[in-house]
């Protein structure tokens, strides 16, 4: 995914609310938007109250949408710096193209992720299928300074390690829960949940490290979380401190748990970029627009994507 379609506003980790030690409850409206015309896109992370959930610095949620025959997800070759993309999807399928050479479908159960360390390009088209329907999540992870500088690299993952509990499918998308331990390589402390209701669950108990800070975000249904309704369009911020969470929700809700040790390090965002200063901004966005550092995505079919100077001098 890519900021074309949201307004391109400078994000700093400090700039918001700092991480609570204690557990609390913010809840967080995402922001909506289209691409295409009729995709709809919630963009939960990062918002004004909360820039990041330990290294997660960007949340999209994107349909169900209803494919018709044209593509209903096209976002053309951009760069990234400084930052893993985690894609995942529950229907539909999309076609990932980068400047290494990757050319990999991703279908629901599988994960991609792209580390783009000093700089990569990519490309994601929705692809038709029969299922007709186009639906999942798109996170970034900021790396820590000590590998944000890395060689880019891509990786698909065709399994995850799956628990099933009380009415729950939970799927292991990052890091270790349940003496379970997602292959996904990842550069500091975290977790990634996807939580599927299968049945009607009450007070279903997830184990929770008290040194992370955890957000929920619904993409089905609703949650019940310590008496807080958690709906579609919604994350709950719920801090550090707890050593286990407590769910509540009916039949075919759906959700995802992100959590990690608060990120440290400050992190500016802007447009595609995760890095620690303006002018490391700077020098990336003319980077792309001199065509150097990212290299071609090959086989895309269109421009690719372009951007301006930062605003800022
Ligand atoms: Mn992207």
């Amino acid at each position: 995914m890519s900021n074309l379609y949201l307004q391109k506003e400078l994000s700093d980790s400090k700039n918001c609310p700092p991480a609570s030690e204690k557990p609390i409850h913010q809840l967080i409206h995402c922001r909506e938007t289209t691409l295409g015309n009729d995709l709809i896109i919630r963009r939960a992370l990062p918002h004004r109250e909360r820039r990041m959930i330990g290294a997660w610095c960007f949340l999209d949620h994107f349909g169900p949408l209803t494919l018709n025959n044209h593509k209903s997800m096209d976002v053309p070759p951009h760069p990234h710096i400084g930052l893993q993309t985690v894609t995942w999807l529950i229907s539909g399928h999309i076609l990932h193209r980068d400047s290494l050479g990757h050319k990999q479908i991703i279908s629901p159960g599988e994960l991609n992720l792209m580390t783009a360390g000093k700089g990569i390009a990519h490309s994601e088209e929705s692809v038709p299928d029969n299922s007709k329907l186009l639906h999942g999540v798109q996170l970034w992870i900021a790396l820590p300074d000590k590998n944000r500088h890395d060689e880019p690299s891509f990786s698909h993952y065709a399994s995850l390690p799956i628990h099933k509990q009380d009415g729950l499918v939970i799927t292991l998308l990052a890091g270790s829960m349940f003496n379970k331990e997602a292959p996904t390589q990842i550069f500091s402390p975290l977790i990634g949940l996807d939580i599927q209701v299968s049945e009607d669950t009450h007070a279903s108990v997830i184990p929770l490290e008290k040194h992370f800070e955890y957000g929920i975000l619904v993409l089905n249904g609703s949650l019940n979380i310590e008496d807080v309704e958690v709906n579609i369009g919604s994350l709950l911020y719920l801090g550090c401190g707890r050593d286990i969470l407590s769910l509540s929700a009916k039949k075919n809700t759906h959700c995802i748990l992100i959590g990690g040790t608060p990120f440290e390090e400050e992190v500016l965002m802007w447009w595609n970029f995760v890095a620690r200063s303006k002018s490391e901004l700077t020098q990336a966005t003319e980077d792309w627009r001199n065509h150097k550092l990212f290299g071609d995505v090959q086989g895309y079919i269109g421009n690719r994507l372009d951007i301006p100077l930062p605003p800022w001098k």
